[in-house]
């Protein structure tokens, strides 16, 4: 029997492509003799839902949209725009029709990462059906009505289990640009107080913006660590 992917239906072998689920049972927490320590321990299960190549890379675009939709909102906030909106900030009307200008352009990638959630966008490389259709698996359900519970662990246990595959090893293009957006990042956040104490707010919050997308961006360039 062929492997489906479980997103869009294409055949898809075990890989690292595969979207790994994590499930937990019997969370139990102790107190350590003698040194007061409380020690938890419960049992994991994991499933790997099918995943072609493309539907990962969609998903990756989503979350890359997601990352940037809280980005460009926090850099708004920070850069003061938002004070001179709302009147916080003495400001001109010129002054206020800027700081909505900049409002509008601040949640244009919050309208595309709604717009790719939605399945709006007719572009190829996304993925027909969202992540969180994980959750819809036959395999994650029957486990669930066995008990189990979402995510690996209790309490603040919210890292996904590791794929058992691991991702073929980036080639030496992918990891220069890869290193070289994660510097970039890292200078834009070093800049970021800098500009900020200079008096330079809004170059301070397209920083921060920037920082975010060029660590975020790197880090799946770079998928071996
Ligand atoms: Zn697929």
């Amino acid at each position: 029997m062929v492997r489906e992917c479980w997103f869009c239906g294409e055949a898809a072998p075990p890989s690292w492509h595969d979207h790994v689920l994590g499930l937990h049972k019997d969370a139990d927490t102790t107190m350590t003799p003698w040194i007061v320590v409380l020690r938890s321990t419960w049992r994991m299960e994991i499933v790997s839902v099918p995943r072609c190549a493309r539907c990962h890379t969609g998903h990756q675009i989503e979350r890359t949209a997601a990352v940037l939709a809280l980005a460009a909102l926090i850099a708004y906030a920070a850069s003061g725009q938002l004070d001179r909106l709302l009147g916080i900030l003495s400001s001109s009307t010129g002054e206020r029709v800027v700081a909505a200008v900049w409002a509008a352009v601040a949640c244009l990638p919050g309208l595309a990462w709604i717009a790719i959630r939605l399945g709006r966008l007719p572009w190829q490389r996304l993925a027909p059906r969202r992540m969180g259709y994980a959750r819809h698996h036959p395999e994650y359900l029957e486990l669930r009505a066995d008990g189990w519970k979402p995510r690996a662990g209790p309490l603040h246990y919210w890292r996904s289990p590791p794929n058992p595959h691991h991702p073929p090893p980036a080639n030496r293009p992918r990891r220069l640009i890869g290193g070289s957006f994660e510097l970039l990042g890292a200078a834009c956040g070093l800049a970021v107080p800098l500009a900020y104490f200079t008096g330079y707010e809004e170059l301070a919050g397209v920083l921060i913006a920037a920082t975010a997308g060029l660590l975020f961006v790197a880090s799946k360039i770079k998928p071996e660590d």
